[in-house]
């Protein structure tokens, strides 16, 4: 795998080129449209009377579209580093206190459909039925019923639900709902689908499920992936690019280009091509 100084994944510095292996013909860098811009990202948390936290230093990074398909960028830290902070920024949920965000060169001022996000709570509503969560969206968009349904059904398909799309969310398991909250937000087709360690309260072989389907989704649908997490095994597997975050405040230490692991299955992870990605990554995580 391809190190990079952080200083290369500045909007300044010349960003390196993305492991090309996953795209069907490689763009040239300058040729691809901007998808995500942070730009010198600062996050101080007001304390009410106690003290100010500071949780994210000068976040600067780019995200280039690739062209017909998509992409997981990983970002990987401690707990507690700012992570959460620096995907609620780019949701919009909460205002820099410095530096700015931009989505397709546009300002973001706030959340947006454009961007999609599934944290690791579930996210579904109780007393609608499953179908009737992912067509939810379009619902409040005012898109006819039967528009609704073939779009829902097509979703619930790519996410492995489609014999559930009666059922409630308490009739599901963990993966099955978040596997719903996934389908809720693509059904929007945003330009950035925001998740914050979706995976995190799942068992080790849903967990992996998951993380399969993630990647054939994002193969699928063109998505662009800002994916948080703490854990080395989950970026190494997802990751086509990995950034890796210091303690807090949070700050890009390295960026990094991540081999694709076509396997989907868990024997994949004992293999040493992954085991040696696993060992660089802690290394740059946990020996700062
Ligand atoms: P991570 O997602 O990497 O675990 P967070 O972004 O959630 O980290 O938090 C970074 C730091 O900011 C932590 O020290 C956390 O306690 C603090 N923090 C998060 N949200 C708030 C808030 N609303 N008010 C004050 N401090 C906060
Ligand atoms: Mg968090």
């Amino acid at each position: 795998m391809a190190e990079t100084p952080a200083e290369a994944a500045s909007p300044a510095g010349a960003a390196a080129a993305p492991a090309a292996a996953t795209a069907p013909a490689p763009t040239p860098e300058s040729d691809r449209p901007l998808k995500l811009r942070v730009q010198d990202l600062h996050v101080v948390y007001r304390g009410r009377g106690g003290e100010d936290v500071e949780a994210v230093r000068g976040v600067s990074f780019d995200i280039l579209d690739k062209p017909h398909i998509g992409e997981i960028v990983v970002f990987l830290g401690p707990s507690g580093c700012g992570k959460s902070t620096i995907l609620k920024a780019v949701a919009g949920l909460l205002p820099p206190t410095k530096g700015q965000v931009l989505v397709e060169n546009q300002l973001i001022d706030g959340p947006g459909r454009d961007r999609g996000m599934v944290f690791q709570q579930y996210t579904s509503f109780g007393w609608l039925t499953v179908q009737q969560n992912v067509e939810y969206g379009l619902r409040l968009r005012g898109i006819a019923e039967s528009e609704r349904k073939t779009q829902a059904l097509k979703i619930l398909k790519a996410v492995g639900l489609e014999q559930f799309a009666g059922r409630y969310p308490k009739e599901l398991s963990g993966g099955m709902k978040q596997r719903v909250a996934i389908a809720r937000t693509l059904i929007n087709q945003p330009k950035l689908l925001l998740m914050d360690e979706p995976f995190g309260a799942l068992d080790p072989q849903t967990r992996w499920e998951m993380q399969g389907m993630l990647i054939d989704i994002s193969h699928r649908e063109d998505n662009t992936i800002l994916f948080v997490t703490h854990d080395v095994s989950e970026a190494v597997y997802l990751a086509d690019t990995v950034y890796v975050l210091s303690k807090r405040p949070a700050r890009i230490l390295h960026r990094i280009d991540m081999p694709t692991f076509k396997d989907r299955s868990l024997a994949v992870k004992a293999s040493p091509a992954f085991r040696q990605c696993e060992e660089q990554l802690l290394g740059l995580v946990y020996s700062q």
